[in-house]
């Protein structure tokens, strides 16, 4: 299936020159959100994947089928102030400023293989930081899957050594 027929490009959102790639388009079709999930599935069915961790809040919409789906769970990172007990946090870069992720410290045992989930990869700040608190907690990065990479902004070469599925590249 052409996954792209289904991402809704929207130009100068949320601000003047980026090319916001909208995945709402393909989430609500039932066909392409299943196959998407399928694909991520596949690639995760021989990583002895133990969990999930997605950023909020897309990477909970590609990650919550695919641990369904694999019968593993969900752990979700938040942004700072919205997990009610003790959390691991982390800074991270943004274009202008910082912000910070954090995880529930109990969400991930020791030595757990972890499949980390987003929608997008651009720059590789959100994944980074999400890497920093899996292994933070003792958990084991055994895979990444995202729907869409923007290859042009090499987020990849933040990601070094790490296994990644990107579904659609742009
Ligand atoms: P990064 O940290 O890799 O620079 O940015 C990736 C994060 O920003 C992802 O969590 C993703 O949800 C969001 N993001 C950035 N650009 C886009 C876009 O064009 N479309 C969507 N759906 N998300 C985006």
């Amino acid at each position: 299936m052409d996954l792209k027929k289904f991402v809704t490009i929207v130009p100068d959102w949320p601000k003047p020159g980026i090319q916001f790639k909208d995945i709402t388009t393909l989430m609500d079709n039932g066909d392409a959100y299943r196959y998407a999930t399928d694909q991520i599935v596949e690639y995760a069915r021989d990583k002895e994947v133990d969990l999930i961790v997605g950023p909020e809040a897309r990477g909970f919409i590609i990650g919550c089928p695919v641990a369904y789906s694999l019968g593993v769970g969900f752990a979700p990172v938040r942004k700072e102030g919205k997990l009610p007990r003790e959390v691991a946090r982390v800074e991270y870069g943004l274009e202008y400023g910082k912000d910070v992720l954090t995880i529930h410290r109990d969400a991930i045992k020791p030595g757990q293989r972890v499949l980390i989930t987003d929608d997008l990869l651009a720059t590789g700040g959100t994944i980074e930081a999400t890497i920093k608190l899996v292994e933070e907690l003792g958990g084991v990065v055994a895979g990444i899957a995202f729907l869409i990479e923007l290859s042009y902004l090499d987020g990849r070469s933040k990601l070094d050594g790490f296994d990644i599925l990107t579904l659609m590249k742009y």
